[in-house]
C-alpha cells in the first residue's frame, strides 16, 4: 500500500507557508501558561490523566454535551483511526464522497478494507439518494477539503438516515463555517469530530476529539492507545478551548482575509470555490496547477498541489495573514 503523504513541513521558517491549513496566528496566551505549569510541577513524571478530565469538562460545558459523549484523541486523525479500527473489518467497506481528505482511503487500506469513492456533484452537493448504504463506515468532511464547501445539516441528516453503518462527520474546519452538524451527534449512528489544529492554532500539540453516543465512546475507547493524549497537549487543549474570545478574534481575522483573498484570486483569473474553511480551492484551465505550484515554491511560497483520480487537480491555498496574502498575490500576478 502507499502511505499518506502530508503537506510538506519545511525547516526553513522564512517560507510563506500556505499548504497545510495551520493558523497564521498563535494560540491563546493561556496555552503557554498552562504548559509551563505542567513543566514546573513535575507532572511529566506521571502518565497523563486517561480521562482528560479538565478538557472533557470544559468542552462538554461549552458544547452543551454529556462529558461521556466525548472521545479524546491525539489529533482528530487519531479519532479517525480509532473509529476505522473499531467498525471496519478486514474486507469491509469504507465510503466517502470524493474529492476529499486523502487519509480516508489510506485508513481503509490499513484495515484491508475496500474504499469506494462517491463523486460529489459539480456544485459539491451529495448525490441524492446516496448510492451506497451498506458501508461499515461512511466519512464526510464538512467543510470538505479541498473544496472548502459545506453540506447543509438537512443533507447530512438525510445521509445519516440512509446509511446503515456509522456516519463520521469530520468537522476539522467547522469553526470557520457559518453552520455545523454537531446537533446530529445525538443520533445513534453519527460521530462528529473536531480538531484543535486549525482554528485554535495547535497543530503541533496534536489534539482532537469526537462527539457521539456515550455507549459508543465506551466501545471506541477499547481500541485506542491507553494514553493517546499526553499531559502537555491535554492542558494546552483545555486552555485554548476555554479562551473562546481568542478563537472569536482569530476566526474573524481569518474570515476577513478569506473574503479579500477570494476576490484577489478570482480577479487573477482563478476559478475559486467559495469557502467555509480557512483555505481556498483554486483552479484554472489556461495553465497547469502543478507549474504554478512550482513557480510559487521557487519564490518561497508553499501552497498545496492536489490531484484526484478522475477529477483533476488544483491548488489548495491556506488563508494566511494579510501580509502573506499580499506576497502570494504579488507572486501570482507575475506568474500568470
Ligand atoms: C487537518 C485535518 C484533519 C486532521 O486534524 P488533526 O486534528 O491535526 O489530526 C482531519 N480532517 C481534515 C479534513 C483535515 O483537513
Amino acid at each position: 500500500m502507499s502511505g499518506y503523504t502530508p503537506g510538506e513541513q519545511p525547516r526553513d521558517s522564512s517560507m510563506v507557508k500556505l499548504n497545510t491549513n495551520e493558523s497564521p496566528y498563535p494560540p491563546s496566551p493561556r496555552v503557554a501558561e498552562a504548559v509551563q505549569a505542567v513543566l514546573a510541577d513535575g507532572r511529566l513524571r506521571r502518565y497523563p490523566d486517561r480521562r482528560g478530565t479538565v478538557f472533557r469538562q470544559c468542552a462538554a460545558g461549552l458544547l452543551d454535551v454529556d462529558p461521556d459523549a466525548l472521545l479524546l484523541g491525539n489529533g482528530s486523525d487519531d479519532i479517525l483511526t480509532i473509529v476505522t479500527r473499531a467498525f471496519v473489518p478486514e474486507g469491509g467497506l469504507v465510503v466517502a464522497p470524493m474529492p476529499t481528505y486523502p487519509l480516508y482511503r489510506i485508513l481503509a487500506d490499513i484495515q484491508g478494507a475496500r474504499f469506494e469513492p462517491i463523486r460529489y456533484a459539480a456544485d459539491w452537493s451529495l448525490p441524492d439518494p446516496f448510492p451506497v448504504s451498506d458501508a461499515h463506515l461512511t466519512l464526510v468532511a464538512n467543510p470538505n477539503s479541498p473544496s472548502g464547501t459545506s453540506l447543509g445539516v438537512e443533507a447530512l441528516a438525510r445521509l445519516a438516515e440512509c446509511v446503515e453503518g456509522p456516519l463520521l462527520i469530520d468537522e476539522a474546519y467547522a469553526d470557520f463555517a457559518a453552520a455545523n452538524a454537531l446537533a446530529l451527534a445525538r443520533r445513534p449512528n453519527v460521530i462528529v469530530t473536531r480538531s484543535l489544529s486549525k482554528s485554535y492554532g495547535l497543530a503541533g500539540a496534536r489534539f482532537g476529539f469526537a462527539v457521539t453516543q456515550p455507549e459508543l465512546v465506551r466501545e471506541l475507547e477499547k481500541v485506542k492507545d491507553s494514553f493517546n493524549c499526553d499531559s502537555l497537549s491535554l492542558v494546552a487543549a483545555a486552555a485554548a478551548f476555554e479562551d473562546q474570545e481568542h478563537l472569536r478574534i482569530t476566526r474573524a481575522r481569518v474570515l476577513r482575509t478569506r473574503e479579500r483573498m477570494w476576490h484577489d484570486l478570482t480577479e487573477l483569473g482563478f476559478d475559486v470555490t467559495p469557502s467555509q474553511a480557512n483555505f481556498l480551492w483554486c483552479r484554472r484551465s489556461d495553465r497547469p496547477a502543478r507549474a504554478i505550484y512550482e513557480e510559487l515554491r521557487v519564490r518561497q511560497i508553499l501552497v498545496r498541489y492536489m490531484t484526484y483520480e478522475g477529477y483533476g487537480d488544483g491548488l489548495r491555498i491556506t488563508v494566511g495573514t494579510d501580509e502573506q496574502v499580499d506576497l502570494l498575490v504579488t507572486a501570482l500576478r507575475q506568474i500568470v
